[in-house]
């Protein structure tokens, strides 16, 4: 089992300590590991520097060499590959202030945030584990590395931290560690709130979020969070929410969706999230709310870019507690149309039907008008079939 899950991770392993170097596999993947859950990437620490390691592998990608970190790709695969260092202070709240490379793994450990995220496992699985982090995973614990105050005034990210490892491993926190977060949580409003947000949708991510988000309003944290904090209506909407939401923008969508005076616009700007995420939001919410009145219909399935169809299912089970029955992408594939592209007829068509109208937004409004019949089957997708639907019933407008 070792051996086939780290297969990669050992043969990098293997390179790096037959250059006299020292590596570990660290963090998340350890942890996961030991705690039987499915293991996304896999961290590697190692007594090599960035420029070590540029010599040993061919493909490395120089991603952070200040902080000692690069990424070895492997058989197709990514590892990030961190020299083992020490942290001092984070007098801005966001980068360490200084990193210092160290030759003991032991030392690298004493960095790190968790007891569950400091162990490491050498490449035969022998793990080193100075802070009973395996213990702490059989007890269900998260319990700070050292002493929990110093830690979170430190990087008050970890506190953020703690609440998604609740949310997404199923853990509780360890009393000392918990007291520590509720004198020390105040210290979020200093951090940017990019790193907020990928906690904070990690946190909405998993199976346990509604322990974490219980732990969210009585430790205050969601007074410290952009429009959460001066609506608290909102905390309880995502309190009440069914399933786990997977990304911020079904979040967004979802809250819009429960209270229509949530401007998304500014949801996204005060998270700093990128315009995309702001139009994954919208489009789901103006789906939802077609999907509220008309159901499925061809319309919207049309409209629906797919790669949301995972979001979609999700806040309909959320927002109405039902399935989206049947099977999209194949529905999808049997409409009269795929795009606009595939209409029977063009701008030009329309031009030469009607010589004596100047051109205008009507060819637009008319072609609108089309699409959506044959999309819903009013008309067969022929230019016979639509210039008779055009003519009879379905005139163009005068602007
Ligand atoms: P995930 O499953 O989300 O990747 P992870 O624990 O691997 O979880 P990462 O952000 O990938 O989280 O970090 C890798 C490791 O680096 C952590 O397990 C932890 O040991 C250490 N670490 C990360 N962030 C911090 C931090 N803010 N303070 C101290 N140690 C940290
Ligand atoms: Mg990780």
């Amino acid at each position: 089992m070792f051996e086939s899950t780290f297969y990669n991770a050992i043969k990098i392993i293997e390179e790096i300590e037959a250059k006299g170097h020292r590596a570990y596999i660290v963090g998340g993947a350890v942890r996961d590991f030991l705690n039987d859950r499915k293991i996304h990437d896999v961290d590697i620490a190692s007594s090599a520097t960035p420029t070590e390691i540029q010599e040993i592998f061919t493909k490395v990608i120089p991603v952070g060499i200040e902080h000692g970190t690069v990424i070895v790709r492997y058989n197709h695969q990514s590892f990030e590959v961190t020299t083992f260092r020490t942290e001092t202070g984070y007098t801005d709240y966001r980068h360490p202030d200084q990193v210092e490379f160290v030759r003991s793994i032991y030392d690298d450990l004493a960095r790190r945030d968790f007891t569950i995220n400091a162990i490491a496992m050498d490449k035969k699985g022998k793990i080193i584990d100075p802070y009973s982090g395996k213990l702490d995973i059989e007890r269900r614990l998260i319990r700070a590395v050292g002493n929990p105050e110093d830690r979170f005034t430190e990087d008050p990210l970890r506190m953020l931290r703690a609440l998604r490892f609740v949310s997404q491993l199923d853990l509780e926190v360890e009393p000392a560690t918990l007291t520590a977060i509720s004198k020390q949580i105040h210290l979020i409003k200093h951090l940017a709130i990019e790193r907020i947000s990928v906690e904070f949708e990690k946190m909405l991510a998993g199976a346990n979020f509604r322990t974490a988000l219980k732990l969210f309003k009585e430790l205050n944290v969601w007074t410290y969070f952009p429009v959460l904090h001066f609506d608290r209506s909102l905390i309880k909407c995502l309190y009440d929410l069914p399933i786990s939401l997977l990304k911020l923008y079904e979040c967004f969508a979802y809250l819009k969706m429960k209270d229509d005076q949530v401007d998304m616009k500014q949801l996204t700007k005060s998270f700093k999230q990128s315009k995309e995420t702001f139009r994954n939001a919208e489009q789901l919410v103006t789906s939802l709310v077609e999907y509220k009145v008309d159901g499925l219909s061809n319309w919207l399935i049309y409209k629906f870019p797919e790669s949301l169809y995972e979001s979609f299912f999700r806040l309909v089970k959320a927002l109405f507690h039902s399935f989206v029955v049947g099977d999209l992408k194949a529905r999808r594939k049997h409409l009269a149309i795929q795009s606009r592209k595939e209409l029977a007829v063009s701008g030009t068509d329309i031009i030469i039907w009607y010589p004596d109208r100047a051109k205008g937004q009507w060819i637009q409004t008319l072609l609108n008008r089309i699409e959506y019949a044959v999309v819903e089957n009013q008309i067969d997708n022929n230019i016979d079939a639509i210039k008779e639907w055009v003519n009879s019933c379905h005139p163009p407008e005068n602007n």
